[in-house]
């Protein structure tokens, strides 16, 4: 909605990757980001340096690789449902003793519906236990293919334990961002993202932003989100004051006048009043742009969907046990027609999440509970973001609903009725109104806002709209058969005695698959 205030031209540069940790519980997300940062502080800066924020950059031989703090694919999703693209990778940590669960089903639905690559850490690789190959199988039939299958996944085997493989893993997450060829220009105002935000007793409100691109200065006016403020003071990762931050770093802010949200995005404005101003509007009618955007998104996915030349129909599937999962997202994936086609984003067994909606909001999909029922925060967020969240426990009533739902996505066609005939038996020419027509309906009817075809001797010779339709000296709406009337056309035609009028609608008539 807003754009920056200069938008010069400047070289954009290669920047680190921004990455995030996400799997199952206890299959090693926290232990891993341990690791990796404790490794850095051993082998540069001075020690006894704790973790001062949500995010931090890790120096490699090959290059920085940004880390949000955040493990969990809620934090990500709840993210991207605001709109905000923070990830540049997903890490997924599985277990080699516990293999693919739940939650690492769920991170992958959520990385692959917002188009981010994965690399999978296979951890506690140093537990006897450890059966890495299971993991390989189990996710190839999440479609998570292994770059020695053919696919385009890597596999790293690592402990967050002992440290083996992580700097393997780290190699090929570097690996996978020289792929994806992520640039920012540096010398541009910076533009961002807030990653979490607090009010603090002391320094009033206090936000980490990871900058996206730009650079950040210490005495910037910024807008993120519905507030505003001058960055009076920036710290980084490690606590430590900082004057400037460029892309992909992470760094804490005071300044602004509000606490914003994470997932808000984050632009230094020149003219501090107007980032003042566009907060202002935002606190007031914070709701409606948010309505607005989310709107404009549709609109976006549906054009978007339109020129493949077909739609797509995103469903959440959630259900009581496994089997009617299976049975009810099978004859869902078989109603996909040319026209519009059936995308289960995440199907999994267990009640509606804030999680779920979430992915719903990100993904413009539709939830199916079955024989499940939303948590009461996650219905909030629901009706807050016009998700439509629908309860069954008949699987024939969910298929015969999604069908429906896709008829309503269907364009509707635009059928022509014919409604009525009209013979033309005088013709009057009159200096500026032109020829008026002296008719007898003889069929059906005649509307004044109806289309005509002019036929001679049973060829069409000109096709429009009605001028005037009059009964004696009255304006009239319709004229029925055996009724005379006068009838002037949007056409200066000549018109001749004996010509007829063929009188008919243009009806939208909604299809069914
Ligand atoms: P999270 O819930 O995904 O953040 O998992 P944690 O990092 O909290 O780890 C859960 C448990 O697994 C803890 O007891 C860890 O010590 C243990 N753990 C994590 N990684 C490894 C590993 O590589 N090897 C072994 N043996 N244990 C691990």
């Amino acid at each position: 909605l807003v754009s920056p205030e200069v938008d010069v031209q400047v070289e954009s540069l290669p920047r680190a990757p921004v990455v995030t940790v996400m799997g199952h519980v206890d299959h090693g997300k926290t232990s891993l980001l341990d690791h990796i940062r404790r490794a850095k502080v051993a082998s540069g800066e001075a020690g006894g340096i704790t973790q001062h924020i949500g995010a931090y950059s890790v120096k490699t031989d090959r290059g920085m690789v940004t880390f949000l703090d955040t493990p969990g694919h809620e934090a990500f999703t709840a993210m991207r449902a605001r709109g905000a693209k923070a990830t540049d990778i997903v890490i997924l940590v599985v277990a080699a003793d516990d293999g693919v669960m739940p939650q690492t089903k769920e991170a992958v639905h959520h990385a692959k519906a917002a188009g981010v690559p994965l690399v999978v850490a296979v951890n506690k690789i140093d537990k006897p236990e450890a059966n890495p190959d299971r993991v390989k199988q189990e996710l190839i039939s999440e479609e998570v293919v292994p770059e020695e299958y053919g696919g385009d996944v890597p596999f790293v085997p690592v402990s967050a334990k002992t440290g083996q493989g992580i700097d393997d893993l780290l190699e090929h997450v570097l690996l996978q961002a020289e792929i994806l060829e992520l640039k920012a220009p540096i010398e541009a105002p910076a533009k961002g993202i807030v990653i979490e935000a607090r009010l603090d007793k002391g320094r009033g409100p206090v936000a980490t932003v990871l900058v996206q691109s730009g650079t950040l200065t210490r005495g910037d006016s910024i807008l993120a989100g519905a507030s505003y403020g001058r960055v009076r003071a920036m710290l980084n990762e490690n606590g430590k004051p900082v004057n400037t931050a460029g892309p992909s770093i992470p760094v804490e802010i005071q300044g602004l006048t509000e606490v914003p949200a994470a997932g808000d995005e984050v632009i230094a404005m020149a003219d501090e009043r107007k980032a003042r101003e566009i907060a202002l509007f935002r606190q007031g009618k914070f709701r409606d742009v948010k309505l607005a955007r989310q709107q404009a998104a549709k609109l976006e996915s549906m054009f978007e969907n339109m020129g493949e030349g077909s739609q797509t129909l995103a469903l959440i599937v959630k259900t009581d046990v496994q089997g009617s999962q299976e049975a009810l997202v099978q004859s869902l994936l078989k109603l996909s027609t040319e026209e519009v086609r059936v995308q289960v984003v995440h199907a999994a067994v267990g009640g509606i999440s804030e999680s779920d909606v979430n992915l719903a909001i990100a993904s413009n999909a539709v939830i199916i509970g079955f024989n499940v029922r939303a948590e009461q925060s996650a219905k909030k967020l629901a009706e807050n973001n016009g998700i439509d969240l629908r309860y069954y426990n008949i699987i024939y009533d969910a298929i015969d609903d999604v069908r429906k739902a896709m008829s309503g996505m269907l364009a509707p066609e635009q059928r022509e009725e014919v409604i009525g005939s009209v013979d033309i038996r005088e013709v009057f020419t009159i200096s500026k109104v032109g020829n008026i027509a002296g008719c007898m309906v003889t069929d059906g009817v005649v509307r004044r806002d109806a289309q005509v075809r002019l036929l001679r001797n049973n060829v069409v010779i000109w096709t429009g709209a009605i001028d005037s339709l009059r009964r004696f000296k009255d304006d009239v709406k319709e004229v029925k058969a055996g009724f005379d009337c006068g009838i002037t056309l949007k056409s200066s035609i000549d018109l001749e005695v004996g010509d007829q009028l063929e009188v008919f609608e243009i009806k939208e008539v909604a299809r069914t698959l």
